[in-house]
């Protein structure tokens, strides 16, 4: 095993407590916890457990100081200096239903939602939602035979009328990175918001959230390494300045009243109750520790595994990759079918070698659909994975399709 890669491993406790044959290839479904992460969440919960922003004891004082110092490393991971930009949520599917219900003042008749073909259910349902309740037009940019975002068209879809525009940043079934720039300078051209669903491409590295010109990105802290349960959504300030609260209750509140209550500023605005504490402390530490990798390195590796799985999936007669057979602005996500065969047999017979994959729709059932089928395997990479967990892939598939075609 590349030595990288031995010394990555041990930074993840999973690889110590599972036996060989483990291979795991199901990181956009929810990668490994990190150690740093595992040992943010025990220690909290064993040692320093009291509840946040409202204690004035030292224990709840330590408690919100860990919970704000885990807010300054994901705003940091995030490439912005402004810690008041991060709500913690439970993770990008909540992060995208606040998001539909603070812009859905600006929506109503006559306006209109704009999402894509290649979304994930949560960057669509929470949108169909917004526009039943508000009178909405929703309209969806395509994609082409490869799932690529036809970005012409949804250019071609955008009018005055357009108030929010929703997109994935990376596809969670084919790992088609969007050119979120460009979405963002033609939604600014005509005055719309841009969110983006930031859940596959957090987990590859560090970037700057302002320099993509959105306005809302959320993400999941169990697909970046920390605990399941926590997850963050970065507003624009100026932006979150204006918006609503999301969920009521306690912490979310400046006074209350029964003469009417007003609302705590950003963050805390959209942070209601107790938040999920030591899943945001593992977040935090999952951002300190993603940020000391070389990312460099840590790229060029997962360009060369998706490069050899690509090429051993072609080389395999039964199998069919949906989405491009090249690794052009992609990250190492590849799903594909095995000719005869059920997604959830392969994915099971596929356990038999020790390889962990996905099989089904991947909550992409429109994507599904403009690929013409119903169910894919899917297969995606983290840094811990090597040559060999895509060799074991390959070959358990080559002795599937042999066997049981
Ligand atoms: N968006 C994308 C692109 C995803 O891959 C996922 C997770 N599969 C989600 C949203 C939802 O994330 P979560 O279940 O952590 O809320």
């Amino acid at each position: 095993m590349n030595s990288e890669v031995t010394e990555l491993r041990r930074a993840f406790p999973i690889f110590a407590a599972v036996p060989p044959p483990f291979h795991y290839l199901d990181n956009a479904a929810t990668a490994q916890i990190c150690h740093s992460a595992a040992e943010a969440l025990h220690a909290f919960e064993t040692r320093g457990r009291a509840n946040v922003k409202r204690g004035v004891y030292r224990l709840a004082d330590a408690a919100t100081a860990a919970f704000e110092e885990a807010r300054t490393a994901v705003a940091a991971y995030l490439g912005t200096d402004d810690p008041s930009e991060i709500a913690f949520t439970s993770g990008t599917t909540m992060g995208l239903n606040l998001a539909a219900h603070v812009l859905s003042p600006r929506l109503g008749p006559g306006r209109a939602i704009l999402v894509s073909e290649l979304e994930h259910h949560s960057n669509i349902v929470p949108w169909q939602m917004a526009a039943e309740r508000t009178g909405a037009e929703l309209r969806v940019a395509p994609v082409d035979e490869e799932g690529r975002l036809l970005v012409d068209r949804l250019e071609a879809l955008l009018d005055e009328r357009v108030a929010v525009v929703a997109i994935a940043h990376v596809s969670n079934v084919t790992g088609i990175l969007v050119d979120v720039a460009r979405v963002g300078a033609a939604a600014r051209a005509v005055g719309a918001l841009l969110v983006v669903d930031g859940a596959q491409r957090v987990p590859h590295g560090p970037f700057d959230v302002r320099a993509l010109g959105c306005d809302l990105y959320a993400f999941s802290g169990h697909k970046m390494f920390a605990a399941t349960g926590a997850g963050a959504i970065w507003i624009r300030r100026e932006l979150a300045e204006e918006l609503p609260p999301f969920l009521g209750g306690g912490e979310m509140i400046a006074r209350v009243s029964f003469a009417g209550t007003t609302y705590a500023r950003p963050p805390h605005r959209f942070e209601a109750g107790t938040p999920a504490i030591g899943p945001v402390l593992a977040l935090g530490a999952a951002a300190r520790w993603l940020l000391t990798l070389n990312w460099q390195t840590v790229r060029r590796r997962e360009e060369a595994l998706t490069a050899r799985l690509l090429d051993g999936l072609a080389a395999l007669p039964a199998i069919r990759i949906l989405g491009p057979r090249d690794i052009r602005d992609r990250f190492g996500i590849v799903a594909f079918e095995v000719a005869g065969l059920h997604a959830h047999d392969v994915c099971q017979l596929l356990d038999g070698f020790g390889v962990c994959t996905r099989g089904g729709h991947h909550c992409a059932q429109p994507l599904m659909d403009r690929f013409g089928t119903v169910a894919s395997v899917r297969a995606s990479l983290a840094p811990y994975n090597d040559e060999a967990d895509v060799d074991a892939l390959l070959t358990g598939l080559e002795v599937i399709s042999r066997k049981f075609r």
